[in-house]
């Protein structure tokens, strides 16, 4: 499995959790499916993407597809990211849509980030 070697908690710069309760929900497959995107782009041109990523914002076009359109075709120019496709901005079908927003969540993808953040020697 993959690490994340430099992205921290921290870096994601999420908001601050609006929402409390799914304490008693397993997370694990949400988070490392969430993890494993953010990776895809550590080190890329779009490196500081991984708060978009945890919000479920395409990281190709931040959440802007119709903005970046070409306006002569009226669609949406995104064609997604990593392993999902843009839907209108949104990381479509990702299994952690609006779970950022729990304070449980949160909680656990820092503790999951930490476990898999390994210090290279
Ligand atoms: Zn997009």
């Amino acid at each position: 499995m993959d690490n994340i070697y430099r992205t921290t908690f921290e870096d994601l710069e999420l908001p601050t959790p609006t929402r409390t309760g799914m304490d008693t929900i397993d997370f694990s497959e949400m988070i490392d499916d969430c993890i494993d995107n953010i990776i895809q782009y550590e080190g890329t041109r779009i490196g500081g993407s991984g708060g978009s990523i945890v919000m479920a914002i395409c990281p190709e076009c931040c959440g802007n597809s119709c903005a970046d359109a070409d306006y002569e075709n009226g669609e949406d120019s995104c064609n997604g990211s990593y392993n999902f496709d843009c839907d209108q901005g949104e990381m479509s079908n990702a299994s952690w849509i609006s779970l950022y927003k729990y304070e449980s969540f949160q909680n656990a993808l820092k503790a999951r980030m930490a476990e898999r953040t390994v210090v290279r020697t």
